[in-house]
């Protein structure tokens, strides 16, 4: 069993670059909203911006972070350390065991993301695109990423995670979190299935919607059982009618790069909740 889990780590990569490129073919072909559709120059300019952020975290954290990541997981494993490492459990089941606690704190973190206004001010760069598709899913804002990569550190130790843990974690997050940002449907039956388990693209496009209600849920990144068990699962009756994005970041400015690494120094810093009259009511 910890070899599969090996397998998986190591061939994460192409793992990632496999899904993209199939879901760019998919929703190419087959997408759920039609904002790009014989637009090819308008969906080119979105991804590059988009990428552009992607390969910026993705400098960011292997020049800054990976490091420390490594040195905090071998000084746990070293002193034996961290809750995984008080039990005996084989190491198939200690590997999943930090995929199942990282995934609870991403989901909490993505929720404190969505009522701390300082996080918010960041995490709305991610929201703010009215275009989502597979391109939005590392569109984050590096600040962001630097916090949350700070944050795992400790959390590295208080969870007693080998490396190979937190690359098996990513290995098996970024494939789903690419899906369901994806501008693609699945049938009724086919996203109810899955969702039992995963995240899926309704689910997801619930949580993109500018409507405060459906922006704060479905928070979970991989297991659904996160939002059903902390109360913040949701669908909506007429998917095809939800609007993506945030009201007042809809401009080409605030869209641009520089537009969007602006983002979190911006006026408008109403958090996504009930008194903000002036969300869109569906
Ligand atoms: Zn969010």
């Amino acid at each position: 069993m910890k070899d599969v889990l090996l397998k998986i780590t190591e061939s994460s990569n192409w793992v990632v670059i496999f899904t993209l490129l199939i879901l760019l073919v998919w929703e190419g072909y087959a997408p759920y909203f039609s904002f790009f559709r014989q637009k090819m120059k308008k969906r080119a300019l979105h991804a590059a911006r988009n990428f552009t952020l992607t390969v910026m975290n993705a400098i960011m954290t292997s020049l800054m972070f990976i490091w420390i990541w490594n040195w905090a997981a071998d000084f746990t494993t070293v002193h034996q350390f961290g809750l995984m490492n008080q039990f005996a459990l084989p190491a198939w089941g200690k590997a999943l065991g930090v995929v199942l606690l990282f995934d609870i704190w991403t989901y909490w973190w993505h929720r404190f993301s969505h009522v701390v206004p300082f996080l918010w001010r960041f995490h709305r760069v991610h929201h703010s695109d009215p275009q989502m598709d597979v391109t939005t899913s590392n569109r984050f804002h590096i600040g962001e990423i630097f916090i949350s990569n700070v944050i795992r550190i400790p959390l590295i130790m208080l969870f007693g995670a080998e490396f190979w843990h937190i690359a098996l974690f990513s290995a098996l997050m970024f494939p789903v979190v690419q899906f369901q940002h994806a501008n693609i449907g699945l049938t009724p039956t086919l996203d109810r299935l899955l969702r039992i388990i995963l995240v899926t693209p309704h689910m997801h496009k619930v949580h993109h919607s500018r409507y405060y209600k459906e922006t704060n849920s479905n928070y979970t990144s991989m297991f659904s059982i996160w939002d059903r068990l902390f109360g913040s699962f949701r669908l909506s009756k007429d998917l095809s009618k939800i609007q993506l994005g945030l009201n007042h970041f809809d401009s080409d400015k605030k869209q641009s790069l520089g537009g969007m690494l602006a983002t979190p120094l911006g006026k408008n810093h109403t958090l996504p909740k009930s008194e903000n009259k002036t969300e869109l009511e569906p």
